[in-house]
């Protein structure tokens, strides 16, 4: 059988920002999707994270208690099974509930299969070969398994598995030391789970130093850290699971629980494509080429998100879809893609939240700027918190005082950042910011007192 589409998406996280959208258009439009819908920020991503993360914060807090004068009599435990249970159950009844709003559209075709190429812009899913006008790739990444000796016959869990995984390990390594092993890393030791990372460089890579140290001086007062671990062999015998590796100084060391988290990167599904059978060219590391349109190499294939690999959030995929649906259905002259301040949030412990450029940026670019920073410590609201870390940092371009970078490390970081999304966006300046009336005693007054030091290294 063969169907002729207007449009093609093949994978359902970001690339639905086609779907429904351009059947309204009242063009026809199929989705190929090989897994649940919704992609892997609402089935093992984003959403069931957070939801976990939501529970361990309460943990945490009440752990913490303490020290703000509450004292519990008695012990506290979390229900791990049944959280598990509800934050799945929660999620997949969330992806169950796009199949009828697919299925019930005279203009949309769900194909719940794998789709691959089988010549330039036809593809085939399900036995059925469709030909579309325009091809659009949303296929998003799986974990990246590195190459330790003995791995394949661990049963080791990647994202997908730890957040599914009904049974509370008694003692869990985590390999690896980038956003979503520190975030899974947290909720498993908040929850009551002795927690031991192996980091085959440091934490968190991408945040500038003061940021990262920050981060690891608190976290690794939560869990055991190994950096700089040259990985030597797994194994599993009788339950529990072995990790050697040397460490730094060349010392044989090794690590060992009943569970192991596996989260070193992300590899791209663009080898489920058959993409031989096209023009549509990967990098090195399979992430799908795109130039300033996001046209692939082909012209009428599109690629969005995981897969192109230019921001690896889902905010980042939604916002690449919605410039293609603009720039291919409502502009006669499409204007290529503009990122202004992609932001990123850790939602690990602390929390970490950015937008712009890092300091280490604009000294590789040789941009001149000035430094703001202050500590949540030394804020009115910060004060009740008693935070042990945290603190905001702002770069502005120093001739116009624009702000270029804002980092926050410390309580409701994801939130606080928003403002300064909106003031990377606006081209806002350190004057702008010292302008506005801030709500005493809110958090971002230590925004405000962060540019307040900036402005104070102007004179
Ligand atoms: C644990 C974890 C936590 C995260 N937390 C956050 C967060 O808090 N905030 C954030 O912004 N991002 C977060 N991310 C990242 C975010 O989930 C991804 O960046 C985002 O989902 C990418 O969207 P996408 O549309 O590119 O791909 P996906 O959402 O992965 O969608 C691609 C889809 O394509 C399907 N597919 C692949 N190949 C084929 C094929 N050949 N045929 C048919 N279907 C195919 C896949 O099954 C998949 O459903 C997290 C990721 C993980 C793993």
């Amino acid at each position: 059988m063969e169907k002729h589409y207007d449009v093609i998406v093949i994978g359902s996280g970001g690339g639905t920002k086609l779907v429904t959208p351009v059947a309204k258009l009242d063009k026809k439009v199929a989705i190929i999707e090989k897994g649940p819908l919704g992609g892997t920020c609402l089935n093992r991503g984003c959403i069931p994270s957070k939801m976990l993360i939501h529970t361990a914060q309460l943990a945490s807090l009440i752990r913490d208690a303490k020290r703000f004068e509450i004292d519990f009599k008695g012990n506290f435990d979390v229900d791990f099974e049944h959280l598990v249970k509800r934050v799945n159950r929660t999620i997949d009844a969330e992806s169950e509930s796009i199949t009828p709003l697919y299925e019930e559209n005279p203009n949309i075709d769900y194909y719940p299969h794998e789709g691959h190429f089988v010549d330039k812009m036809t593809v085939e899913a399900g036995g059925v070969r469709l030909t579309g006008d325009k091809i659009i790739l949303g296929v998003g990444a799986r974990a990246a398994i590195p190459k330790i000796p003995g791995l394949d016959k661990v049963p080791y869990m990647t994202y997908q598995e730890a957040l599914r995984n009904t049974k509370k390990p008694k003692k869990l390594i985590v390999i690896g030391g980038g956003f979503i092993a520190t975030e899974l890393g947290y909720f498993y030791s908040a929850v009551g789970v002795e927690t031991e990372f192996l980091v085959r460089s440091i934490l968190l890579r991408p945040e500038d130093d003061d940021v990262r140290e920050a981060f690891q001086d608190a976290f690794s007062k939560q869990v055991k850290l190994r950096l700089g671990c040259d990985f030597q062999e797994a194994s599993y015998t009788n339950g529990l699971i072995t990790i050697s590796y040397k460490d730094g100084k060349g010392n044989l060391l090794k690590a060992e629980g009943d569970a192991l988290i596996v989260a070193t990167g992300i590899k791209p599904w663009s080898d489920s494509l058959n993409l031989e059978k096209t023009d549509i060219k990967v990098d090195e590391k399979g992430f799908v080429k795109v130039d300033e349109y996001l046209q692939t190499t082909q012209e009428n294939v599109y690629a969005l998100g995981d897969c192109v690999g230019n921001f690896l959030f889902r905010h980042s995929a939604n916002f690449e879809g919605e410039y293609l649906f603009q720039a291919l259905f409502h502009e006669k002259t499409p204007q290529p893609i503009t990122y202004k301040g992609v932001p990123h949030a850790v939602f690990s412990s602390p929390e970490i939240a950015g937008v712009g450029k890092t300091e280490r940026e604009l000294k590789e670019a040789k941009i001149p700027y000035i430094i703001g920073k202050n500590t949540y410590a030394a804020s009115a609201r910060g004060m009740a918190l008693l935070p042990e870390t945290g603190f905001v940092k702002l770069l502005f371009e120093k001739h116009t005082l624009k702000l270029l970078g804002a980092h926050i490390i410390g309580e409701e970081a994801s939130n606080m950042v928003h403002m300064l999304i909106l003031a990377v966006q606006m081209d806002a300046t350190l004057h702008d910011l010292l302008g506005m009336i801030y709500i005493h005693p809110a958090l971002p007054e230590i925004v405000r007192n962060a540019a307040r030091n900036a402005h104070k290294t102007l004179t």
